[in-house]
């Protein structure tokens, strides 16, 4: 077997607590999704592992905070470039976990660096407010960390998913205990050196791996976690904020699941849109949250537009194969249960009697990969175009006029991404204003992003936005000041 990363073997499966590496009494296995063999067993960090990481991001809290932001920003920028140099151990990790291929995962490495360089430009930026509208006071706002904070990951984008928390997190004077996803631990604890490499002093960053249900669970309801960040499903975000609610009623972050639309006017350029559309579901074997999985096209080009981005969808997929192997480009599923729920879809698309265009089978007998697969015309209220698949599945359906294609775009519980291709500046922007949703792409959809800007869904897609000088503003407290003269 082709293996596209050169002499590293090196895997870490201990919790990571205080600058120390930790055995927990339980552990947890992870396949590799390529060929469905045992890669690692994983320290489960239980109730008492998650309050000694407590303890220890308490101790280092006040430090942290009252050091010159600059000096903050300096870890960052010197964990950032220990990614870059890192590269090739993260490819191989990531691979045998969750099945990124080799090929791809620099770029978003590359990503994840930039993530933690922006943070620590906006070092300075922690600002506050000032008022002299009250006669004889001098009143002013100050933006304060929170302390010990929590952040849950989940797995289809590991190290970019831990950036956007980690970076404004720890830049805004926080400590950090971070649970990556179970699918996906590998590179968040071998983080754990380059944090220590990285001069994070002890206690500020800590990584605990493990299951939902125990180390997340212990996270989200902990006492003395006052915010916590939560990347993952609509339904686990349900979950983490009851727990957060009856606890401490601690402040909650939530970056959640999507159902995007991506609507098609005639007067777009087709090709162009096919291309797009395609590589956003084909992207990541459709496991990304901001997936253009509904794709609503003007009747008047169906036929063309479904040639075309069937052809493309085959092109931007490629070669399905071990992700190791630098000559694939179809990666796995990431594991054998998020296989099977897309297989589930799938196979109750074609029992709703939904069209299949293409696709809808496993690729091969060993791996969990899934073949690209289109439906035509599901209908409105399919169990396809409502719930978010997370694989490479997509619908397409058609529509007639403006408001009814606006109607159909927004009739859906997640409210993510949208996207709307037209020449016409006035529809563009009429859309642009009208679509129910966190983020708007006109003429590009994902995973096109700026992180100088926010991310992050309305409806049952988020609360809070990451990104930004709005991630800054998520991670501290505003306390009001009031002078007298
Ligand atoms: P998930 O909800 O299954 O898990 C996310 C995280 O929550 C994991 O770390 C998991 O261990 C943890 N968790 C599970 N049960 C828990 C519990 N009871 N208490 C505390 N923590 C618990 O999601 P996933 O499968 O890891 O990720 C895929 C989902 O994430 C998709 O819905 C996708 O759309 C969403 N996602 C959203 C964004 C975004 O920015 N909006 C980004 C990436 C992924």
């Amino acid at each position: 077997m082709a293996n596209g990363v050169q002499g590293v073997h090196d895997i870490e499966t201990r919790c990571f607590i205080d600058n120390k590496f930790v055995e927990a009494k339980e552990t947890f296995a992870i396949h590799n999704p390529s060929n469905g063999e045992l890669t690692a067993r994983i320290s489960q960090a239980d109730v008492d592992l998650v309050d000694s990481a407590v303890d220890a991001a308490e101790a280092a809290g006040p430090a942290w905070a009252a050091l010159d932001s600059s000096t903050r920003a300096e870890c960052l920028n010197r964990l950032a470039d220990l990614l870059i140099a890192h590269t090739q151990q993260f490819c191989w990790l990531e691979a045998i976990s969750v099945g990124k291929v080799v090929t791809f995962y620099p770029a978003e490495i590359q990503w994840a660096a930039n993530v933690l360089r922006y943070n620590a430009g906006l070092a300075r930026e922690i600002h506050g407010e000032t008022s002299m509208a009250t006669a004889g006071f001098l009143n002013m706002t100050i933006r304060q960390p929170y302390g010990a904070c929590g952040a849950i990951c989940p797995w289809n984008g590991p190290l970019i998913a831990i950036a956007l928390k980690a970076g404004p997190a720890l830049v805004t004077g926080n400590t950090l205990i971070l649970k990556p996803s179970e699918k996906s631990p590998l590179t968040a604890l071998y983080m754990g050196k380059l944090i220590i490499d990285a001069g994070f002093p002890p206690g500020v960053f800590n990584i605990v791996p493990g299951h939902g249900r125990v180390t997340g669970a212990a996270i989200a309801s902990h006492m003395r976690i006052r915010k916590l960040a939560f990347t993952g499903s609509t339904a686990t975000g349900r979950i983490v904020k009851k727990l957060a609610a009856e606890s401490n009623l601690k402040n909650v972050t939530l970056e959640l699941g999507g159902k995007s639309p991506l609507i098609v006017f005639p007067d777009a350029d087709l090709e162009e849109t096919a291309a797009m559309a395609a590589f956003s579901i084909a992207y990541n074997s459709g496991q990304i949250c901001i997936a253009s999985s509904r794709v609503y096209v003007h009747e008047s080009i169906i036929d063309k537009f479904v040639g075309l981005y069937v052809a493309q969808l085959k092109k931007a997929m490629g070669k399905a194969g071990d992700a190791l192997n630098p000559t694939t480009t179809h990666a796995p599923q990431a594991d054998a249960l998020q296989y099977e729920r897309i297989m589930a879809y799938i196979d109750g698309a074609n029992k709703e009697g939904a069209k299949l265009v293409t696709g809808g089978k496993r690729i091969g007998v060993q791996g969990y990969f899934v073949e690209p697969t289109v439906f035509l015309n599901p209908g409105q209220s399919s169990t396809i175009n409502r719930e978010e698949v997370f694989g490479p599945v997509a619908s397409v359906n058609t529509f007639v006029s403006e408001e009814e294609v606006l109607k159909l775009a927004n009739d859906t519980e997640y409210g993510l991404y949208a996207s709307v291709f037209t020449k016409d500046l006035n529809r563009a922007l009429k859309f642009a204003k009208q679509l129910e949703s966190g983020m708007v792409g006109v003429n590009c959809t994902s995973p096109t992003m700026p992180f100088d800007l926010p991310f992050g869904g309305s409806k049952q897609s988020g609360e809070g936005r990451e990104c930004a000088l709005q991630a800054l503003h998520a991670w501290t407290e505003t306390k009001t000041v009031m002078i007298k003269l």
